[in-house]
């Protein structure tokens, strides 16, 4: 099949180069040009494990413009684009409404444009009317994708929701049709109206969110108590009713999902006026952005005061195995450090090169620098914070790492090995562990 996809960014880029792998010839729209020609040149704009030899595997049946009416031979157009954070905290729909309103002169009957982006309840339904009359079929199929994890969940996800508009079951088979390697491994496939597949969406990161903040707020109290949050979610987490996935008490969420979206969950649900139904999500934010705060404090208290001090931050990016740094709790504390009067000398595997750009944006290149190493990032540091749980922080000997002259350890994710730490002389401070 003939498929474009409107907006190639995290979501998009990887969705169109999958739809080229199962077979598709695909193009990729997107207004960023800089975007486009990296991507043409099998040349990922951001870091996603196994996406640079996905892009030249796939490469004969991919390609990527920022002309629109590129689209013309293609008869399934998946929209991509980014939902962002508004001022009041709703979701910016700009950038889907100016994709649809692009797209429109380029569809009619036959084709079916079909909505990936995290919206609002009630999104789908007030495109429906834009496309219409185009003759063109709209249907809604939220993204449950992983970064970090993109590659895989893309090709191998848990489910495939369908929203359809009622009467338009034949919609089904198209993109049946286009997930078909998927569908014949059996993936679950759920049909069900626009509404409910744009709940699904918000509504399954909204219980993940608030299942990171419910052991946040345990940690809370284990710090006061002298409890040891860990060992309290190894033993809730034997229980099968709850589990212990999404458990792992620490400095919280963030990224370009979860913050965003329960926010605007919240909003939408006002307008709705159903808001004291997820009122509750407030303080699933609250919680999770007081970890943020907690970091600060504890440093403060064990330093003294962290202004005049040298911080080191191991990791930059949200979560492991990506760049992306948007809401990233581990920048936002490397930021508030800074502006508290701390030096922060912070590495990253991957996301340096974003982290740098944003740095400089806000006025803070001066007091939060890159280390080329992790082990360089400690020389002259007072203090150690590790702030996202890439692989080679947690693998590292802590009796071979220089400097950091009080040998603090702030364990921001609870990821390190605490007994080998404090061996090799750290004294190491988890997140709601004695
Ligand atoms: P992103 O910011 O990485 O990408 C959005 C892309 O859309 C950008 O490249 C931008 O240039 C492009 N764009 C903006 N306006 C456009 C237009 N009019 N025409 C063409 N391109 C345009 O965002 P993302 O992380 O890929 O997220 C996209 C959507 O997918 C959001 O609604 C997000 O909530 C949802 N989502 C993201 C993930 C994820 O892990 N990133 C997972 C599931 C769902």
């Amino acid at each position: 099949m003939n498929i474009s996809v409107i907006g190639c960014g995290y979501l998009g880029a990887v969705h169109a180069t999958c739809m080229a792998d199962i077979g598709h010839t695909v193009v990729g729209i997107d207004v960023d040009q800089a975007k486009v020609d990296s991507l043409n040149a099998g040349q990922p704009p951001f870091f996603e494990p196994g996406f640079t030899e996905l892009l030249a595997s796939a490469s004969t049946r991919l390609r990527f413009s920022t002309d629109i009416s590129n689209v013309a031979d293609c008869s399934v157009h998946f929209i991509a684009v980014g939902t962002p954070q508004s001022e009041s905290g709703a979701a910016d729909m700009t950038y889907v409404d100016a994709a649809v309103t692009a797209l429109v002169p380029h569809i009619g009957p036959g084709h079916v444009v079909v909505g990936k982006s995290t919206v609002p309840v009630g999104t789908a339904e007030r495109l429906r009317q834009l496309i219409e009359p185009t003759g063109a079929k709209l249907m809604w199929n939220p993204e449950f994708l992983r970064e970090g994890f993109a590659v895989e969940d893309t090709l191998n996800p848990d489910r495939l929701v369908y929203g359809i508009h009622g009467g338009d079951d034949d919609l089904i088979a198209v993109l049946d049709a286009v997930y078909l390697p998927i569908i014949e491994r059996g993936t679950a496939r759920l049909v069900m109206d626009y509404a409910t597949a744009e709940l699904v969406k918000v509504a399954a990161n909204s219980f993940l969110a608030t299942k990171i903040s419910f052991i946040n707020a345990m940690a809370e109290i284990s710090e006061v108590v002298g409890a040891d949050v860990t060992a309290l979610a190894d033993a809730i987490g034997y229980d099968n009713r709850i589990g212990r996935r999404f458990l792992n008490a620490g400095i919280g969420f963030g990224g370009g999902c979860l913050p965003k979206d329960i926010r605007g969950f919240v909003r939408r649900a006002h307008e709705l006026g159903v808001g004291d139904a997820v009122n509750f999500l407030e303080d699933v934010d609250s919680i999770n952005l007081r970890r943020r705060a907690r970091v600060l404090d504890v440093l403060s208290s064990e330093l003294d005061g962290v202004a005049g001090k040298t911080i080191a931050i191991w990791g930059i990016a949200f979560k492991p195995d990506s760049d992306d740094i948007r809401d990233s709790p581990a920048l936002d504390i490397a930021e508030s450090l800074a502006r508290a009067g701390a030096k922060v000398v912070a590495f990253d595997p991957e996301a340096m090169s974003p982290a740098e750009k944003r740095v400089q944006a806000s006025g803070l290149a001066d007091m939060v620098t890159f280390a080329p190493t992790a082990t360089e990032a400690l020389i002259d540091a007072d203090a150690l914070v590790v702030a996202t749980e890439w692989e080679q922080f947690r693998a590292a000997d802590p009796a071979a790492l220089p400097g950091a002259a009080g040998r603090i350890v702030v364990d921001g994710r609870n990821c390190l090995d605490r007994e080998l730490w404090k061996a090799a002389g750290w004294h190491y401070i988890g997140m709601g562990r004695r």
